[in-house]
């Protein structure tokens, strides 16, 4: 038989699942997946922009 010492789950430490690896269980890969979005798409909702910017946008300038 197989027997791979390396066969924890990344998240909480238990005998990974087979069918769920390289966690135990689904939950376990949930809440990796959760950690995944929160962390790789944290895009701020509220792009700060200043109106009337340095750019020189209004035409009255001229
Ligand atoms: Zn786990």
């Amino acid at each position: 038989m197989n027997q791979t010492p390396k066969g924890k789950c990344v998240i909480c430490g238990k005998p990974k699942h087979e069918r769920y690896k390289p966690f135990c269980s689904k939950r376990c890969a949930d809440v990796d997946l959760n950690r995944w979005f929160s962390g790789g798409y944290a895009i701020p909702a509220i792009e700060e922009r200043e109106p009337g910017g340095e750019d020189g946008d209004e035409p009255e300038s001229r």
